[in-house]
């Protein structure tokens, strides 16, 4: 018997692996994992990302305007949409956003320390979606609604299901991740 924490680390771990480059601020452009746990009626999504890939950018906003234009762009990394028939209701989530991303202090940080950092600081959009499914047998297909909007990004996903572990790819534009 798995437990949900042991889940959890394993698609922690999973995507640690996969996003190992990651770790040293370096990851990919255009690259995005995801993950997908189901374990009884609880189904949790991950999604990450590359901030240039969502934004074109990867730099601190420069003014009050780009924190708006920022936080439109983030927010369109929106909810999935686990197969209707599932009847899924979102429980929680853990969301990028500009304040988490770009506190605002930092904002203010001397042009010395933003010039140094200029071509080496990397940022993701980190996500987490958790779904409490009524009837999670029926769960056919997670969609990620916003990889259309997003159709620079290639997505490797990890699935960890009650019967299987597995694993797949995105193609740019492509939205649906099947569970079956
Ligand atoms: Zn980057």
């Amino acid at each position: 018997m798995i437990t949900r924490w042991q889940r959890n680390s394993l698609a922690c771990l999973l995507l640690s692996v996969s996003l190992s480059t990651t770790a040293a601020g370096v990851h990919q452009h255009g690259l995005a994992e995801a993950a997908v746990v189901v374990e009884g009626e609880q189904v949790t999504i991950r999604f990450r990302a590359p901030l240039m890939d969502i934004l074109g950018t990867e730099q601190p906003p420069a003014d009050v305007p780009a924190r708006a234009r920022y936080g439109k762009r983030l927010a369109q990394v929106a909810a999935p949409q686990p197969s209707p028939a599932a009847q899924c209701e979102p429980v929680s989530a853990s969301i990028s956003s500009v304040d988490s991303l770009f506190p605002e202090q930092q904002a203010h940080d001397s042009h010395d320390h933003h010039d140094h950092d200029a071509h080496s600081h990397h940022e993701d959009v980190d996500n987490e979606w958790l779904f409490s499914c009524a009837f999670p047998e029926k769960l056919n297909a997670v969609d990620l609604p916003f990889l259309d909007t997003f159709s620079s990004l290639t997505t490797e996903v990890v699935l960890l299901l009650p019967a299987a572990q597995s694993a797949l790819r995105l193609a740019p534009g492509e939205t649906r991740i099947p569970l079956e």
